[in-house]
């Protein structure tokens, strides 16, 4: 047999993984940014279904049937977003007489849409979140009593997502809601819903097949979001009265049945923290990116799971054969920048280390390259443990023997949290994290304190494995020189914003040993994991010559650059324009997110150097000005 993965990145290593294990053959498709990804070389064979345009290939139903009939394939697996909740997609590889490795098609297309799956619950006898789709819904709004959220029924992702505090912003958000599902989706239907105060994110793991078998796979909690994006995820569900954790199951089961289901698939739910009470909240009909802590509780293989019904056989497994046990948490180690919101970021990586003792689903490797066009998850870190806390406490320990970057990522972020007394005590909500003040958030380290940390943890194995220090008072050893007395060490270094620091090391008796220190494949550089938060210094050559990276070839004259990779979305001005300090020149794309590029200052626009749809690199000149001019001075 032989799978066609639809999908790309983490997920598709992921899904050949158990192909390759069930001796299946792979095919990978992938777009042309993608063409030295990890997962392409992993599969037997690989398509090329588009180039570089955002992410419109992997959505592209034609050339990925195309390039199923061209490679044999038996079967196609859309692993998660993408085409993987898309009907009609799943309909299309049915009719190319191929298998589909998901829920049947009308599974999907019930449960795609927000306002259709509320009413299939409640007919299936499932709580529903109080709430209105049709009619007045400012009327609703009042009667349903404010606080109230306003969500896309075509949404996803957390996207289109808004609260709405009082009967005066109702209308203003509502147009604002129809508007954003009309451009994200493509349907303008909102539903309006009760907001639940301390709300707990707990889903259920179905699994059914296509003879009226359904089971259940347990409870999951992913409360620990940032703007409703899940970030920690475990299973099972902590602190949850034996009931509630009984009727959460018997409630997907009930839906489950009702519509048919015959994959894999999660049940999503709120639970009221502070009532108990439960609501259905959506049913995403395919595999969910936190499976793996499913699949560590219960020791099943979902994507196994998952080929097995979709060929048509039965689940081979009752309800009574699945039994629980430990406890697993998993990450999402996202590319973005701690220190700017935590917004998406594109970038190299040169550096990755894997703690033992942890399951790594990722895409990424020495050389991978993190490009704007997909999202920013770039792997999943999983521990799996006899019980909570000792989950817990390795979690931490695994984020702290964890190098990844230099792109930078919120695993520094993901430390900090795994220890909040919220989480420790499983009384986090979904709420706390976006209720943080930024003096509540840690900051990264700055590059002084890690350049000493690492001159010091690099000077304790240097002294470990005895390394000759016989070349005059200053010896250089990689990145360091070690001073005649050999206690001391001293590093020169260079951050990502181009300054250079020259640290020296403390004593070693002052070696922090929970530090981790690792040196590139490249040699030119050495990435720190400080605190949780990797941070890549470039090692400039003995001759201390150092120059900076060139970014603005104008010389004197103002310029707006791309402050990372991404692709310009729109450019707003043409030569001779004048503008203001603040006016937008320049929006971009990156990894789903546009970000407004402004002038900082005012002046006369010399020169466009990008067009929509261009591919630019960070610091890449994108607009430059003559002429800025100095702020308007008082005529005397
Ligand atoms: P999406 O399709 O974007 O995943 P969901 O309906 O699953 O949308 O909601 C995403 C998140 O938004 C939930 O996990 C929860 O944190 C929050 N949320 C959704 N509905 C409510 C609600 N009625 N009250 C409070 N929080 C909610
Ligand atoms: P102590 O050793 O006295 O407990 P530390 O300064 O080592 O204090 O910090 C304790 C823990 O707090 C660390 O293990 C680390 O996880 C966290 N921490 C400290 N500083 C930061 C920081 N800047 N960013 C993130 N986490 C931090
Ligand atoms: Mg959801």
């Amino acid at each position: 047999m032989k799978l066609l993965v639809a999908n790309r990145g983490e997920i598709a290593s992921r899904v050949f993984a158990t192909a390759r294990r069930l001796d299946w053959r792979t095919v990978a498709v992938f777009a042309e940014p993608d063409s030295d990804a990890r997962f392409v070389r992993e599969a037997d064979e690989s398509r090329c279904i588009g180039p570089a345009a955002l992410d419109r290939s992997y959505l592209d139903i034609n050339a990925i049937l195309t390039a199923a009939a061209e490679t044999g394939a038996d079967a196609v697996h859309p692993g998660y977003g993408f085409l993987s909740e898309n009907a009609g997609f799943a309909q299309a590889v049915t009719e190319a007489g191929l298998t589909w490795v998901g829920p049947h098609s009308d599974a999907i297309a019930q449960m795609g849409a927000k306002v259709e799956a509320r009413a299939i619950a409640e007919s299936a006898g499932v709580p529903i979140i109080p709430g209105a789709a049709t009619g007045d819904l400012s009327a609703a709004a009042s009667q349903i009593g404010y606080p109230v959220l306003v969500k896309a029924s075509a949404g996803g992702g957390g996207k289109g997502i808004r609260i709405v505090r009082s009967s005066d912003g109702f209308d203003a958000a509502l147009a604002a809601a129809r508007t954003e599902a009309l451009r994200s989706f493509g349907d303008d239907r909102i539903i309006v819903e009760r907001y639940i105060e301390r709300p707990r994110h707990v889903e259920v793991q179905v699994v059914g097949d296509q003879h009226g078998n359904v089971i259940h796979l347990g409870t999951r909690d992913c409360s620990s979001q940032r703007r409703y994006q899940k970030l920690l995820e475990e299973a099972p569900a902590p602190n949850l009265p034996d009931d509630t954790r009984r009727g959460l199951h018997e409630a997907a089961l009930a839906l489950a049945r009702h519509i048919a289901y015959d994959s894999a698939g999660t049940v999503e739910f709120i639970v009221d923290a502070d009532t108990g009470e439960f609501f259905f909240l959506e049913m995403n009909t395919r595999l969910q990116v936190e499976h793996p802590v499913t699949e560590a509780i219960t020791g099943l293989d979902l994507v196994e799971l998952q080929l097995r019904v979709a060929g048509g056989a039965a689940l081979g497994l009752r309800q009574s054969d699945v039994t629980f046990g430990g406890h697993s948490i998993e990450a999402r180690i996202n590319a973005e920048d701690p220190v700017d919101g935590f917004s998406p970021r594109a970038g190299p990586v040169r550096h990755v280390r894997v703690p033992s003792g942890v399951r790594w689903d990722s895409a990424v490797e020495p050389g991978s390259a993190i490009t704007p066009y997909y999202d920013p998850l770039v792997a999943k870190l999983v521990v799996a443990r006899p019980d909570r806390e000792t989950a817990l406490d390795a979690m931490s320990e695994a984020l702290d023997g964890l190098v990844l970057g230099p792109v930078p990522t919120n695993a520094g972020f993901l430390r900090w949290l795994v220890g909040t007394p919220q989480l420790r005590s499983a009384e986090m909500t979904t709420d706390v994290i976006d209720a943080l003040s930024a003096d509540e958030m840690p900051a990264p380290p700055t590059s002084d304190q890690v350049a000493g940390t690492a001159a010091t943890a690099w000077l304790a194995s240097m002294q470990h494995d005895r390394v000759r220090d016989d070349s005059g008072p200053w010896a250089w050893l990689g990145p360091f020189r070690l001073t005649e007395h050999r206690s001391v060490a001293a590093v020169l270094l260079r951050d990502a914003a181009g300054d250079l620091h020259e640290v020296a090391a403390a004593s070693i008796n002052d070696a922090e040993s929970s530090v981790n220190v690792t040196s590139s494949a490249d040699a030119g550089s050495v990435a720190v994991n400080l605190y949780g938060y990797t941070v890549a210094f470039d090692v400039p050559d003995r001759s201390d010559a150092w120059t900076p990276t060139a970014t603005d070839d104008t010389g004197s004259v103002d310029a707006v650059a791309a402050p990372f990779p991404a692709v310009v979305v729109e450019v707003s001005v043409v030569p001779g324009d004048v503008v203001a300090s603040g006016d937008t020149v320049v929006v971009v794309e990156a990894m789903k997110m546009l970000h407004s590029l402004s002038a900082h200052g005012a002046g006369t626009v010399a020169d466009v150097r990008c067009a929509a749809g261009d591919a630019v690199e960070a610091n890449q000149v994108l607009v430059s000005f003559v002429g800025a001019d100095p702020e308007p001075e008082e005529l005397s």
